[in-house]
């Protein structure tokens, strides 16, 4: 019989109902070192004072108005992410699959309006993830994602990863409207795109005016060690997709934009009833305030740089389990050389929380406060789960 909650996610038995910091406690009151973050969102770490502070002072004093007239908190976060970014405006939502779903139908209105409408044609790349909607697994075109929920919608072309020369032949089509990528792949493994390619996907946009579109979403906020990946690469998108830490757990999503690429998004064009409301809008607030004030990304550098460093010891530690580590920042991927899944339900036992990911990898993303003597604590763990495969391994 099937069960109450739509059995869509096999999930680990584990039910969690406390979190502080970068520690998840389990209704049995076992406490989790949390090495994934609800998936790179609670990126202050849980119940973080001053998100806490900012939800319930907003609960207290409105918690809804719709978007038929301002909203004070959205147009305080929209002129900080302005502030800090390439963007000119942001439109918000409630999830990263919605700013994808804006992502796509921006582009193909900016098309529109300068009359080549035939330009609606969405470059993506194997591997990718953007999200569940029809769209989004349009998009990204992988089989896992989309078997058995065609038809799918037209209008995306998907291309090798990290294939610059498939990508150069693949642009000088004459309906491409823009390229959708990952700065870092995320679902895809943790997989980092070079600096050069970045720079190579903006000089090709720039040659063909095809818009370049960045799903900044798992990798975004603070995660790499910049406010956003792209930054490494000194380049900047035309429009660009935000969720996960930007509501530090609340659900906000925001789709930023250069003023050229929104011009055609005119009253009407789009909206959403819970998009930018309140209550997100003052936890995001919050966020941005916390992960930009001064040294907020030096602190994270640091940190990404020790645990960087502790999981080359655990890896080499364990050669039968592990093969190496991938990733930017708190944004880090563990290859491995037994299944993944092992890793991570290994991991349960010895009370330390990590994430499937594609390409057999293992995802570590911690919250970006977490500190030295936690990620300690989280590799010891590690190191436990990993001797225990290997012990079993042996008595097989
Ligand atoms: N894009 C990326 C890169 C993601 O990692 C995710 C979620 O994992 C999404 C899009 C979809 O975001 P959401 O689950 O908030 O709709």
């Amino acid at each position: 019989m099937i069960t109450p909650v739509l059995p869509s996610y096999s999930r680990a038995p584990l039910s969690f109902v406390k979190g502080e910091g970068a520690w998840m406690i389990e209704a049995d009151g076992r406490r989790f070192l949390d090495f994934g973050a609800g998936i790179a969102v609670t990126a202050l770490g849980h119940a973080h004072p001053a998100l806490v502070k900012a939800l319930t002072d907003q609960a207290n004093a409105l918690w809804h108005t719709s978007n038929l007239y301002n909203v004070p908190g959205q147009q305080a976060l929209a002129e900080k992410l302005v502030d800090h970014t390439f963007a000119d405006t942001v439109c918000f939502c409630n999830s990263g699959t919605e700013a994808g779903e804006l992502a796509i139908k921006m582009a193909r209105k900016y098309w529109h309006e300068k009359g080549q409408p035939e330009r609606n044609v969405i470059l993506t790349f194997e591997g990718a993830f953007h999200g569940r909607s029809t769209g989004m697994i349009s998009a990204a075109g992988g089989e896992k994602l989309t078997k058995g929920f065609g038809p799918l919608l037209p209008g995306f072309r998907h291309l090798p990863f990290g294939d610059h020369d498939a990508l150069t032949e693949a642009a000088k089509a004459p309906d491409i409207a823009a390229i959708m990528v990952e700065p870092v792949q995320g679902e895809g493994g943790i997989r980092p795109l070079s600096d050069a390619c970045l720079k190579g996907m903006r000089d090709l946009c720039d040659e063909t005016g095809a818009l370049l579109i960045l799903d900044e979403i798992q990798c975004g906020m603070g995660r790499t060690g910049k406010l956003f990946a792209h930054e490494w690469a000194g380049i900047s998108p035309d429009i660009m997709m935000v969720a996960k830490g930007i509501g530090g757990g609340f659900p906000l999503g925001a789709l930023l934009a250069t003023e050229a690429a929104a011009l055609a998004m005119t009253p009407g064009t789009h909206g959403s009833t819970y998009g930018g409301n309140p209550l997100g809008c003052a936890v995001g607030c919050a966020v941005v305030d916390e992960i930009t004030r001064d040294g907020f990304l030096d602190d994270v550098n640091r940190r990404a740089g020790f645990l960087r460093q502790q999981l080359e010891g655990l890896v080499a530690g364990h050669p039968d389990i592990f093969t190496g580590i991938r990733g930017q920042g708190l944004m880090l991927g563990l290859m491995c050389k037994v299944p993944n899944l092992d890793v991570v339900n290994a991991g349960y036992d010895a009370l330390v929380l990590t994430v499937p990911g594609g390409d057999n990898v293992v995802r570590l993303l911690p919250s970006l406060t977490i500190s030295e003597d936690e990620i300690m604590q989280g590799i010891s763990r590690l190191d436990a789960a990993a001797t225990a495969l290997e012990r079993r391994a042996a008595a097989e």
